[in-house]
Order: structure tokens, then C-alpha cells, then sequence
């Protein structure tokens, strides 16, 4: 049996049925925006392996902070011990992201670390005697992850919630405010999540939001404008905000992080994807000194006080040492112009995709080019068409989207969007 036949049979793939496997593509190497299959075909990466790899594959700088710091330590438990690589990285963590955050706690993926900002808002209002705060406000739409407390707060209808009916905790969700393309705003986009924050705020500890995109629940996007009247609501009925840039992270949307577009600071922040541009898998929660001070208040019991989480592979030396070598390459380019660059040409080249019978809305923001189809797409059929032109997508539901790596070439991008452009009048 070939290594791939018995792959098929005992191997599972994200959201897959063993029983009635899609097919999948074996690689071989990755190499700049190229992934190479075993039998030698080469495809554009339109997808940044999810939102990761945003400079690309077989990073000469990310390859070597690898192997330097794997000549020192792959990796030692962080409970009672520390290393230089985390302190590097939570100092270029604190120097990038909003002012008012201070305190960063390192877990291995971006699920865990939205579990422990979960857990970070109800300990802080249990410290502040205050455990009726204890549910979450959200707004249709999003997505932050597949563990219990991250599925709580995804879509209720796009998510997994009527699997898990009566297990996963009861949120609170708002109508998602009108998606827009030019951040036009009216004050009807604020009106349900203003009413179900005046009705909730004695019971929420906190609002989660994706800032500005809403990644794998829609891809969709919201203006600013909606952020910064959230956040001002949150100060008024005394909840905490969370906000995931999982996805956003990084520069994605233009800016380092996407909330910055609404100027505002959150209490408690997700980073993780991009963090290691693509090596590892690493994620981080960042909170203010109001929120671990917080946290900290009620020390009469010896786990009150004390911030319960410990993931086994908490802040790895080797995810750190590469993730700081990625904070570094990216500051060092010009990933600004190279974004906005991308997005102009997004722009240029899928706008004209409205014309197709097959397409009902075209979105782009930052570098990520989004198609949303009338009909839901054959995933099989169209990575096969897709393959065809020599670019790797992976579409759900009616979406056909990009989000490639920042280093992609012009050329290299015009092929991507030429590949969408033919699947529209294909479908
Ligand atoms: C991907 C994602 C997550 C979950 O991260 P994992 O590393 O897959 O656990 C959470 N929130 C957002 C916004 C994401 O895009």
C-alpha cells in the first residue's frame, strides 16, 4: 500500500468525512509562493496555508532562527523556567500592539488562546465579586475557533452549534451590522447590538469581535466606525472586549492590526496565525493592566487570583525564536506598500467578476479578494479547475476568496485572480 492510499484510509482531514474523503493533494515542498505536489505540479498558494505563511515558504531568515535556536533548545515546560525567546517576543508583541496592552500569555494555537480570554474576562469579574457577569456578547457571522468556548461565540447558524446543543455555553448574539465595502456608515448599523448590550451588560463579562473582517464565518467586512461605537458602548455598560486578530493580525487589512483602522484600544486581544509567519503553530492573549490587575484582586483562595491556564507547549523556544525572526523580517520590509499594493490590484482584477451570472458580491480589503457566489461551489470540481491554471484556493460555501502571501509578484497575482475570474464563467 502506498503511503497516500493508507493516508486516506486512517488519516482525517479539517471538516472531512473519513468515510467519503474530498480529495487532497500531497506536497512535496514549498518554496516562495509555490507549494509543489508529488508529481511535480506547482501552484500559486493563494491561501497563505490559512492566513499564515504571509512571506511565503522556505524563508532563508525564518529557516535559519529555526535551526539557531534549535542547536540551543527545541523546547523546555515554561511552568518555573523561562527563555530569552519569549521575552523577545512579548516585548515585540507590547511595542506593536494598542498602547494599553501589557500582559501577554503564550499558548500553541489561536483556539486556545481565545479560550483564555474567555477565561481571563470571567476570572476578572469573579475577582471583582461580580459572577453574574458571565456570559458573552457577539455578532452573527464570526469565527474564533473550534474548542467549546471559541464555538460558543461562532456563527450560531454557520457554526457548529446545533451539533453541540445543550454542551456549549449560551451566548448572546447581535444582527452583524450592514457589510460595506467603502466603510460607508449609518447609525441603523450600531441599533441591535446597542439593544442587546442596554438589555445584557448585568450578565456579560465581555463582547468578543473579529476587528473590521470576518474571516471563516463569512468574509465579510464591517467599517471601523461599528468597532469604535462598540467600544464606547463597553465603557458605558462596563463589559470587557475582546478582540480576535487571529486572522487580521499582522497586517493583513492594511494596518499592523485591524482595530487600529478604528482607533481604538481592546482589554483583551487574540494574536496567533501569522505569528510565526506560517512555521509553527503559536498563539498569544494580550490583556491591559486593568484586566490582570483585575484578575489579581481577589487572592483569599489560592486559584482565584492566579490566571488558571497551562498549556504543556506554552511559549515554545522554537515558535518563539521563529516568530520573533518573522516580527522582524516583516517590520524590516515594506509590507505597507506591498498590502496596499496587493489590494489596488484585488481590485483592479475582481471587480470586473460582478459581471458573471454565477457571482452576487465581490469584496476586497487590504490583501484579501473575496467572490461570493449565488450558488454554493463544488470545492472538488473547481480546486481541479483552479489546479488547472496553476493556483491552489480552497473555497467554502459560495466563497472563492485569497488572502495570498505579501511577498506574491504582480504576475504572480494577476495569475490568481485570471484563474478566479475563468471559475466564474465556469460555474
Ligand atoms: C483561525 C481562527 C481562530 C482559531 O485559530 P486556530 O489556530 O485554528 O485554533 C480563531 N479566531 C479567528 C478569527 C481565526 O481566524
Amino acid at each position: 500500500m502506498s503511503w497516500l492510499d493508507f493516508e486516506s484510509q486512517h488519516v482525517w482531514h479539517p471538516y472531512a468525512s473519513m468515510l467519503n474523503p474530498g480529495p487532497v493533494y500531497p506536497v512535496k515542498r514549498a518554496e516562495g509562493v509555490f507549494l509543489e505536489f508529488e508529481d511535480g505540479t506547482r501552484v500559486i498558494d493563494g491561501m497563505s496555508s490559512w492566513w499564515c505563511a504571509i512571506h511565503g515558504y522556505n524563508v532563508p531568515e525564518l529557516n535559519a532562527a529555526l535551526l539557531e535556536q534549535s542547536s540551543k533548545m527545541s523546547h523546555v515546560m515554561f511552568g518555573g523556567l523561562t527563555h530569552k525567546p519569549a521575552a523577545e517576543l512579548a516585548k515585540r508583541l507590547l511595542s506593536l500592539a494598542p498602547a494599553n496592552m501589557s500582559h501577554v500569555f503564550f499558548s500553541d494555537s489561536g483556539s486556545v488562546s481565545v479560550e483564555v480570554a474567555i477565561k481571563m474576562a470571567l476570572q476578572y469579574w469573579q475577582a471583582k465579586s461580580c459572577p453574574e457577569k458571565h456570559r458573552l456578547l457577539t455578532i452573527r457571522s464570526g469565527y474564533h475557533g473550534d474548542t467549546f468556548g471559541a464555538m460558543s461565540v461562532c456563527d450560531p447558524e454557520s457554526g457548529m452549534h446545533h451539533l453541540f446543543s445543550g454542551v456549549l455555553a449560551q451566548q448572546l448574539f447581535a444582527d452583524r451590522p450592514a457589510a460595506t465595502n467603502d466603510d460607508e456608515w449609518d447609525e441603523s448599523q450600531i441599533a441591535a447590538f446597542e439593544s442587546r448590550i442596554k438589555t445584557h451588560h448585568h450578565e456579560l463579562a465581555a463582547v468578543i469581535l473579529e476587528p473590521i473582517v470576518q474571516g471563516a464565518g463569512g468574509m465579510r467586512f464591517y467599517a471601523p466606525e461599528f468597532l469604535r461605537r462598540v467600544r464606547l458602548l463597553c465603557d458605558e455598560y462596563d463589559v470587557l472586549l475582546i478582540i480576535d486578530e487571529i486572522a487580521t493580525g499582522f497586517g493583513r487589512t492594511g494596518t499592523m492590526f485591524a482595530c487600529e483602522q478604528a482607533g481604538i484600544n481592546p482589554d483583551i486581544m487574540c494574536v496567533g496565525k501569522a505569528l510565526t509567519g506560517g512555521y509553527l503553530s503559536l498563539a498569544a492573549t494580550l490583556c491591559s493592566a486593568a484586566v490582570c490587575g483585575g484578575i489579581h484582586a481577589d487572592s483569599n483562595d489560592e486559584q482565584s487570583g492566579v490566571l488558571m491556564h497551562g498549556p504543556t507547549f506554552m511559549a515554545n523556544p522554537l515558535a518563539c525564536a521563529v516568530a520573533v525572526a518573522s516580527i522582524d523580517l516583516l517590520l524590516a520590509s515594506a509590507w505597507q506598500q506591498r498590502v496596499l499594493d496587493i489590494e489596488v490590484q484585488l481590485k483592479e482584477e475582481l471587480e470586473p467578476c460582478r459581471g458573471f451570472d454565477s457571482v452576487a458580491d465581490v469584496r476586497v480589503k487590504g490583501a484579501i479578494g473575496v467572490l461570493e457566489m449565488k450558488e454554493s461551489v463544488d470545492v472538488a470540481n473547481v480546486q481541479r479547475l483552479l489546479i488547472e491554471q496553476g493556483v491552489w484556493l480552497r473555497p467554502f460555501g459560495k466563497l472563492l476568496y485569497t488572502m495570498p502571501p505579501f511577498v506574491i509578484r504582480p504576475a504572480q497575482l494577476g495569475t490568481l485572480t485570471s484563474a478566479m475570474k475563468q471559475v466564474c464563467g465556469q460555474i
